[in-house]
């Protein structure tokens, strides 16, 4: 059950909102009990006021031994009200007069209390408050305990105190019922959010399920169809922008894939159908000449190793794809390897009467995948050779620029369509598949290019076609100086 979101939200949702509910009530509870007491303060000073506006007037309209007495008294059974205490003391703290001790006959309190003059309580109030002119206190005598208010007067030429003393026991009445009302409000109201919460939950995750059920239903047989968009712009839309982002990706890798396959199985049924035909004719004619068998085995070998180059091909751009191809990566001369790769073609251009040139270079050190590179450079130069007419030029130079080294192979050769240049990189792409595939260049199966890029790609630098026209090509491959720290194992 926890398993869902919907119910883990609405857990959460509750959760939170009960911590609120409780802490809010909290914070009013306390509010309402400060106001309360407030105005039990309020109250008691006016209480006093009018007290000593009754003793003063009591005070002038007696006569006889006991004047101060007299008067006070009849202002305590003035001012009487059930639940409130009048004491007076003199400066000394000694009380002279309460209305405990005189209790009125209309004010008998509703509950029994305990007598507050003698609690400890009232006697620290009592000495603090003969102290000073005016002071509040709190006397905790019973559960809700009594506000007490203290103004010092004079009469008679002489100082007195006068304590008016109230219960908070309505109040904390009224609190209690506060309480009791939050007790069962606090969890209806939590239930009924909760029930709220579960609703709005299951409602906004509706187009998610609806969305998780479309996607289980799209695989490599309907892998066209995507998820439907209610909203562009609400984060249920991004997500499902990003799952059919995600299903073009997934498309385009699988056409890809499957063009791969197609081209690979193209490109070899050639020298497979080659090898069966040579071999099959070999072995039905009965009586050959050696130099006709030695003529059949030369083909044979020929489609063999064209056979081995492209299945070698393919393995490494498979490798490399998977990001299983580790670079080896070692210091170096690139100069010398740019210079060995040229002696290495020579022949090739000496069979076609081809200038083979290299420009020379300062010393140029480097730390990268040696074999990958002069592979590449093979690439290149083979390509070179191969695409320039015989008597043509072919031109290599290595140079650094700034953190890399360019190495440049310029041809003489027939150049590549403007419309074509884009497309060169690209796995088994020939521009001119019928001259290609002729038996004296070589027989390249259009991956030669796609290796080059991705060896200058996995050592951090770029391979580009950087001129081509009617004069020729110049293809330039650049290459980080410090490539120890940008080599990347695949
Ligand atoms: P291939 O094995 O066919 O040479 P590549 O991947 O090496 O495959 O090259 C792809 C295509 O790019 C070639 O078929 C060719 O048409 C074109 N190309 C490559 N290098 C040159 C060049 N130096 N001059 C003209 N065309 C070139």
């Amino acid at each position: 059950m926890l398993d869902s979101i919907r119910t883990r939200l609405t857990l959460w949702y509750s959760g939170v909102l009960a911590l609120v509910i409780v802490v809010l009530c909290g914070v009013a509870y306390f509010i309402f009990w400060r106001s309360a007491v407030r105005r039990t303060d309020l109250n008691l000073v006016e209480l006093s006021n009018s007290f000593l506006v009754t003793l003063r007037a009591e005070l002038e309209d007696q006569t006889g031994p006991d004047v101060f007495r007299t008067a006070a008294q009849e202002a305590i059974d003035e001012h009487h009200f059930r639940d409130t205490l009048y004491v007076i003391a003199e400066e000394t703290g000694r009380v002279i007069l309460s209305s405990q001790e005189t209790p009125s006959s209309n004010a008998q309190p509703k509950h029994p209390r305990k007598p507050v003059l003698p609690s400890n309580s009232f006697q620290k109030f009592l000495a603090a408050s003969v102290q000073s002119d005016r002071l509040f206190g709190h006397i905790a005598v019973t559960e809700a305990g009594y506000r007490a208010f203290a103004q010092r007067f004079s009469a008679k030429g002489r100082s007195y105190t006068l304590i008016i003393v109230q219960s908070l026991h309505p109040q904390k009445e009224m609190m209690e019922e506060a309480g009791a009302v939050f007790a069962w409000l606090i969890p209806l109201a939590i239930l009924l959010a909760s029930g709220g919460g579960y609703f709005l939950a299951r409602k906004s995750l509706a187009p998610v399920v609806a969305m998780s059920s479309q996607a289980g239903r799209i695989g490599a047989a309907n892998l066209h169809e995507r998820l439907a968009i209610q909203n562009e712009k609400d984060e249920l839309g991004h997500l499902a922008r990003s799952f059919n982002g995600l299903l073009n990706r997934l498309s385009e890798s699988f056409d890809r894939q499957r063009r791969f396959m197609a081209d690979a199985s193209h490109e070899l049924r050639t020298p497979v159908a080659i090898l069966r035909g040579e071999s099959e004719v070999a072995l039905s004619q009965q009586a050959r000449s050696p130099e006709e068998y030695r003529e059949s085995l030369e083909v044979m070998h020929h489609e063999a190793e064209r056979l081995t180059r492209i299945v070698e091909d393919l393995f490494t751009l498979t490798r490399a794809d998977a990001g299983q191809y580790p670079l080896q990566p070692c210091e170096f001369y690139l100069d010398e390897l740019v210079a060995e790769c040229v002696h290495s073609a020579r022949t090739l251009a000496q069979a076609k009467k081809i200038s083979l040139r290299f420009e020379g270079a300062p010393e140029s050190p480097i730390h990268a995948d040696e074999s990958l590179v002069r592979r590449m450079l093979l690439n290149l130069l083979d390509n070179a050779i191969k695409y320039t007419p015989d008597f043509g030029r072919v031109t290599v130079s290595c140079q650094r620029n700034g953190k890399e080294y360019a190495v440049d192979i310029a041809d003489t050769g027939c150049g590549i369509p403007a419309e074509l240049r884009p497309r060169i990189f690209e796995r088994f792409f020939r521009a001119d598949k019928a001259r290609s595939h002729s038996e004296n260049d070589g027989g390249g199966a259009g991956l030669g290019l796609a290796i080059s890029r991705w060896i200058a790609e996995a050592h951090h630098g770029r391979l580009e076609l950087t001129r081509s026209d009617s004069t020729g090509s110049t293809f330039s491959a650049y290459l980080p100086v410090d490539s120890a720290h940008s080599a990347s194992p695949g």
